[in-house]
């Protein structure tokens, strides 16, 4: 418990640190970008190579405002719009893209939980995590294999490491690759940790899901074994209240009877 005590209070650490150079970095990119685009608008017609020039350095200007967007994503200092959301119709609203990000080698198997609890989540951002996972999930995969979402209703007691207690939405996304060794295990969420090749793995995609995950109120968790392929698991906060239900779903009145 200890160990994992640290582990939390260095993602912390890391993830302050981040987000101050993100934040920063991203008002100076504001600052370049803007200058670019309107040096690029006034470039006389006959310069070419002046024009090229521009445009590579705008590419360059828009890759590293992905990259500073997952590095607030990291350090949740993203701005989020949550929503009452129902996990199993944002899954099942998936299929097609995780269809053409995963291709023909990959079995897609989605689970969904009967009467499951409602979360509040940006929606956008969901989706965008579970997009990352499955990317992941495809590149464990490189000869094929099969890609499992499952959803569940669950009660975390006391006992469990890690997670506050409370009653959650959990959403797991399991492969057949590669696995992970023990030390990639302990590092995967870090930002930059990577063993991908360079150009391949920006080591941003589990920081992401991270801060996303955080900043919504739940945890996520990495369980895997050296070839025995890989879950991430995500806990999200069941939301109760008045827009807990789904307007379609409602209970049917108890009857009266004398
Ligand atoms: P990237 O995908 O750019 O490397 P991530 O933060 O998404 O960055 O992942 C970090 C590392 O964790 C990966 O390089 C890989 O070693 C390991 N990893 C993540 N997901 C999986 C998976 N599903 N199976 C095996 N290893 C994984």
């Amino acid at each position: 418990a200890e160990e994992t005590l640290r582990q939390a209070q260095k993602m912390e650490t890391v993830g302050q640190l981040t987000g101050g150079v993100a934040h920063d970095f991203n008002n100076l990119l504001q600052i370049i970008s803007g200058n670019l685009e309107l040096m690029q608008r006034n470039l006389p017609e006959d310069a070419p190579r002046l024009r090229r020039a521009a445009e590579n350095a705008m590419t360059g200007a828009r890759r590293a405002a992905q990259l500073t967007q997952r590095l607030l994503a990291f350090s949740r200092r993203q701005p989020l719009q949550p929503k009452p959301t129902d996990v199993n119709g944002l899954i099942a609203g998936m299929s097609e893209l995780l269809g053409r990000t995963l291709g023909e080698i990959v079995e897609i198997a989605i689970a969904p939980a009967p009467n499951l609890w409602r979360v509040e989540v940006d929606p956008n951002q969901l989706e965008n995590a579970l997009l990352n996972l499955a990317i992941n999930a495809r590149d464990a995969m490189p000869e094929g294999g099969r890609l499992t979402i499952e959803t569940a209703n669950e009660k975390v007691d006391a006992r469990t490491r890690d997670i506050a207690p409370g009653e959650y939405v959990t959403i797991s996304v399991a492969d057949t690759g590669v696995g992970m060794a023990r030390d990639v295990l302990e590092r995967a969420f870090e930002p930059f940790f990577t063993t991908k090749e360079v150009g391949k793995g920006t080591g941003l995609g589990l920081s992401m899901v991270y801060g996303f995950v955080r900043q919504s109120g739940g945890y996520v968790k990495a369980i895997s074994e050296l070839g025995g392929g890989a879950t991430v698991r995500i806990y999200l906060p069941r939301l109760v209240g008045q827009d807990e239900r789904d307007p379609g779903e409602t209970q049917p009145e108890p009857v009266e009877t004398r």
